[in-house]
């Protein structure tokens, strides 16, 4: 059967796909990690304008729009670069049922670690830095970081009762 309308990017919006990426403005540093490492490039920096309608001070004067523009992470809208939803752009919490993110904190004394960004319903937390990849035991994207004085690093499994370690690969 014929589609009603041709496919082509124009006629998509990211609405229209079925994996849609959340992207914060206030959050993004813009440090560039999730569009590296997309396998199939489905974000991509880009510019944003933003509409706001600036009120007439007076009778008189029209209400007019004022344009602003900023960088971020936009979705593409062609097919060809469909997100496949891997989350390799992104750390899920590895705690059964909790949809949040793990995200980078700063302890009272200033120390870095890495929680759930669902806290206080979830309370998933780790010290050690995150590596996103998939574990083959467990399918959590949860690997710390351990590196063990004079040898190699070792990845490990943050999910809840697995075990599972591996060497860190070396990029
Ligand atoms: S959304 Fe992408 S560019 Fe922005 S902070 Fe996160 S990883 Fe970096
Ligand atoms: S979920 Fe996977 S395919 Fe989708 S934008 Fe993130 S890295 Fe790319
Ligand atoms: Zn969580
Ligand atoms: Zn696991």
């Amino acid at each position: 059967m014929q589609s009603e309308r041709p496919i082509t990017p124009s006629t998509l919006s990211v609405k229209d796909l079925p994996w849609q990426i959340l992207w914060d403005k206030e959050k993004c540093t813009l440090c560039g990690k999730c569009t590296a490492v997309c396998p199939v490039n489905a974000i991509e920096l880009g510019v944003f304008r933003k509409r706001t309608v600036k009120p007439p001070l007076g009778f008189l004067e029209t209400p007019a729009s004022v344009y602003k523009a900023y960088y971020g992470i936009r979705q593409k809208t062609d097919p060809a670069y469909n997100c496949v939803g891997c989350a390799m752009c992104n750390i899920p919490c590895p705690n059964d049922g909790c949809e949040g993110m793990v995200v980078e904190k700063a302890s009272k004394k200033g120390r870095k670690f890495y929680a759930c960004n669902q806290y206080p319903e979830c309370r998933f937390a780790m010290w050690d830095e995150p590596f996103n990849d998939v574990c083959p035991e467990c399918g959590s994207h949860v690997l710390g970081v351990k590196r063990p004085k004079g040898e190699a690093p070792v990845l490990s499994c943050r999910k809840k009762g697995c075990g599972f370690k591996k060497p860190m690969p070396s990029s």
